[in-house]
């Protein structure tokens, strides 16, 4: 599976174990060239620091998905340093850590906006500003989970949330296709994460995985990543409105 020759910009990189730095790593690897985005001056060092252990230069922007201006200036830097893109990673995705502990129904009207805005309508606003830059045709990843479709403890408005971008991804698909902009999603099993870190109780999460999914073992970072550069590439050119699992099985599991 080779990137060569493709520019990519991947949002979501906050440390090493970071899901988006999984895909971004293994598309450099394949030969990718990469912008990457922080949120706020905390995570620059970060992800500055990441960047330099890839084997080519990248280009490094802030990025608050939730401000239009941010986005926007983004995409002008984009133009003037790459001139296209071939490839967007979206792994952004937030909700105040109090809604993923409380009972769902005490989920208040900004953390519903707020995880609903941060995780699901800014990949709508990310497609927006990458098509006119996507012109030889291009791929959106976003990175989703089971919760969108099944009730997982305390994963609450989130699910609502992946709900709603796994159904952006199909209607992005259906919107972008007669362009050869392509629109997918991973469904990732648990992985301890800074993300995944705010939610109660997930350590018995992936206790359970490990126990019933069908590979018994919990989903490695790298699976994700070598999944996200296989659909970003060629190799899966005829796949788009998808949500691809990478969860060791659990997903077909009935009990
Ligand atoms: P992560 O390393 O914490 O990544 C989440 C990223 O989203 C962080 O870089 C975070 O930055 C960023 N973000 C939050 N609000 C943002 C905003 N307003 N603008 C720009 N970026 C923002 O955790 P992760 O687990 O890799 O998460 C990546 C994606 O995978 C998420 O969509 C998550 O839901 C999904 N996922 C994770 C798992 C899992 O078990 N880990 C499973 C399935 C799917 P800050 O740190 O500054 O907030």
């Amino acid at each position: 599976m080779t990137l060569t020759g493709k520019k990519g910009l991947v949002l979501g990189v906050a440390n090493k174990r970071s899901l988006a730095w999984a895909i971004a790593k293994r598309a450099s690897e394949a030969g990718a060239e990469l912008a990457l985005t922080f949120q706020g001056e905390r995570l620059e060092e970060n992800v500055r620091e990441l960047a330099g252990t890839l084997a080519r230069e990248s280009l490094i922007v802030p990025c608050d998905v939730a401000a239009d201006d941010q986005i926007e200036a983004l995409f002008a830097r984009i133009r003037e340093s790459m001139g296209r893109l071939d490839f967007v990673v979206h792994g952004a995705a937030f909700a105040p850590r109090e809604a993923l502990s409380a009972p769902f129904s005490q989920t208040t009207r900004e953390a519903f906006r707020m995880a609903l805005d941060i995780s699901a309508y800014s990949l709508v606003a990310l497609a927006r500003g990458a098509q006119p830059l996507m012109t030889e045709g291009g791929s959106l990843l976003t990175l989703t989970y089971l919760g969108a479709e099944r009730v997982l403890p305390n994963y609450n408005v989130m699910g609502v949330a992946k709900a709603a971008l796994e159904c952006s991804v199909r209607y992005l698909a259906a919107d972008l296709g007669p362009q050869n902009i392509r629109v997918n999603a991973i469904s990732a099993g648990p992985v301890k994460t800074l993300a995944a870190a705010g939610i109660s109780g997930f350590s018995d999460i992936l206790g359970v995985y490990r126990e019933r999914a069908p590979l018994r073992r919990n989903t490695e970072s790298g699976e994700v990543g070598d999944t996200g550069v296989f659909l970003i590439g060629d190799a899966a050119r005829g796949i788009t409105g998808e949500v691809l699992y990478v969860d060791g099985g659990y997903h077909v599991m009935g009990m």
